[in-house]
């Protein structure tokens, strides 16, 4: 038999429905494969090996009765640890949640769940979200499974979604949940040589998702390729009316409408990301992509995103704002961390559960956000980038006109050293320029694996569409991952 922790979403399910193998043994198997690797890749915050086998078993169970199975019927997955599950841990990577187990399901993961799907375990991020490596996480770094040849120097997975990004890697889990608020689905799956969807804002639900920035934070799904990813998002997406900003429209069946033919479609080339000094071959993967949607039938025209420049300044300035009023939360009165010195008043409990509770670069953006949002500051920073993004999201609308969907890069280079750039706040976030605008115009935008560098690590291809086209930018997406035939994957070291 082939070895199960090789298959995807789609094999697992259909294997099981035929009856190929059990969901019992596919759930066996990956709770081994996460059991040997988690010491080395930290990918996991807590893994469940039982509530995968409990749900594998009742999979097994229905199909034993003849019963209608779902969607992600005997597909074990991780749960990125920003989703709400009831009965265990859910920090969002961060101190001031360690053991804060929640009463409640968030919906996405309650959707899951009623599909078929198994959880593994709770997947490691940067903590309550913030980054792009991984390396703000409380619970400590994840590695990624990939290295550069002859160097075991520790590689980023990517972040926020970086646990995600590598177990799905590393084939520890043939799917994730991911969160992407400015790119935290799309930029870890191109470090890591794995496809990832961020939908339309409001396609899939929030509630019971730790929140970050709420206007921007949308979950996705992380898989290693496109037909994975629209079957489960057709899983995770759907109107909440617990969400207030919940899409109330039916969820499209992606998977089965799927098609590369892109004949009568027109693509975009955004003239604006073509950056001075852009890195060689994050340049010629992009024109190789450009051949391939050539290739697939469809037409290529340049076209101009004149905000593009702005995205990231836009980016961080509203996204520390709404965390700063999201993480207000956190006071010691109603969850996890409660640090009361001896004799203290509760505006002390206050600032010393936060001091002790929140990582540095939580505190930066709840400094950065507050300061954005003070009386002597709104105007000149928050009001002016919320009059920004609607510029740019403009752009897109004007850009939409004339093209079905836009190919970029996902981010500006392959995956860099753990440590290369955490000193220096602002490289970091230059990391996010490619994936930011999508996320001010809320549009969906997915990531697919393209080719390597020079250095043999992953490089990722971003379709942006239409909001609600989900559809156009799978399509497109399919069409890349055909003619890229990306089959590399990280030798196992672990
Ligand atoms: N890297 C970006 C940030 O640090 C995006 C994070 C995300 O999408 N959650 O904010």
């Amino acid at each position: 038999m082939t070895d199960l922790t090789d298959l995807g979403v789609a094999a697992i399910r259909d294997g099981v429905a035929t009856g190929a193998f059990t969901a019992t043994e596919v759930a066996t198997a990956f709770n081994t494969a996460v059991a040997e690797a988690n010491d080395a890749l930290n990918a996991f915050i807590v893994t469940t090996p039982d509530a995968a086998l409990a749900a594998a078993a009742r999979v097994d169970a229905m199909r034993a009765a003849g019963e209608p199975l779902g969607k992600m019927a005997g597909v074990p997955i991780g749960m990125k640890d920003l989703f709400a599950t009831q009965g265990v841990q859910t920090t969002a990577a961060s101190k001031i949640l360690e053991g804060f187990t929640p009463e409640y399901e968030s919906t996405v993961s309650a959707k899951l769940w009623d599909a078929g799907a198994g959880m593994l375990g709770k997947l490691n991020l940067d903590q309550f979200a913030m980054g792009s490596s991984n390396e703000t996480s409380a619970f400590g770094n994840v590695i990624s499974p990939w290295r550069r040849p002859g160097d075991t120097a520790p590689l980023a997975p990517g972040g926020s979604s970086g646990g995600s990004s590598a177990a799905v890697a590393a084939r520890i889990a043939p799917a994730a949940t991911g969160t992407d608020t400015g790119g935290s689905i799309r930029q870890p799956a191109a470090f890591t040589g794995i496809s990832g969807i961020k939908p339309t804002y409001g396609r899939c639900s929030r509630w019971g998702v730790v929140a970050f920035a709420s206007s921007l934070d949308q979950a996705g799904p992380m898989a290693r390729d496109v037909t994975d990813c629209a079957i489960m998002l057709e899983a995770m997406a759907g109107f909440d009316p617990k969400d207030s900003t919940s899409l109330d429209l039916p969820v499209p069946e992606w998977s089965a409408a799927l098609s590369s033919d892109l004949r009568g479609k027109k693509v975009g080339i955004p003239r604006e990301y073509r950056l001075d000094g852009m890195d060689a071959d994050v340049a010629r993967v992009w024109d190789e992509g450009i051949a391939w949607l050539k290739d697939a039938g469809a037409e290529v025209i340049d076209i101009s995103l004149p905000h593009t420049k702005y995205a990231l300044p836009t980016y961080y300035i509203i996204a520390p704002a709404e965390a700063s009023s999201n993480l207000a939360r956190y006071d010691g009165v109603r969850y996890g961390l409660r640090d009361l010195p001896q004799g203290a008043g509760l505006q002390d409990m206050y600032a010393a559960t936060r001091a002790a509770g929140f990582g540095d670069e939580v505190k930066r953006r709840i400094l950065i956000g507050t300061y954005v949002l003070s009386a002597g500051f709104y105007d000149a920073y928050y009001t002016q980038a919320q009059k920004v993004r609607t510029l740019i999201a403009r752009d897109f609308s004007q850009a939409f006109e004339q093209v079905d969907v836009i190919l970029a890069p996902t981010a500006p280079t392959a995956a860099f050293a753990l440590g290369e750039n955490s000193d220096d706040p602002l490289a970091m976030y230059l990391n996010d320029v490619f994936s930011v605008p999508a996320s001010l115009a809320g549009l969906p935008a997915m990531s697919v694996p393209a080719g390597l560098d020079r250095n043999g690590l992953p490089l990722g291809l971003q379709v942006i569409g239409r909001a609600f086209d989900e559809q156009g930018v799978l399509d497109a997406g399919l069409a890349l991952e055909q003619r890229a035939a990306f089959s590399a994957r990280p030798a196992k070291w672990w």
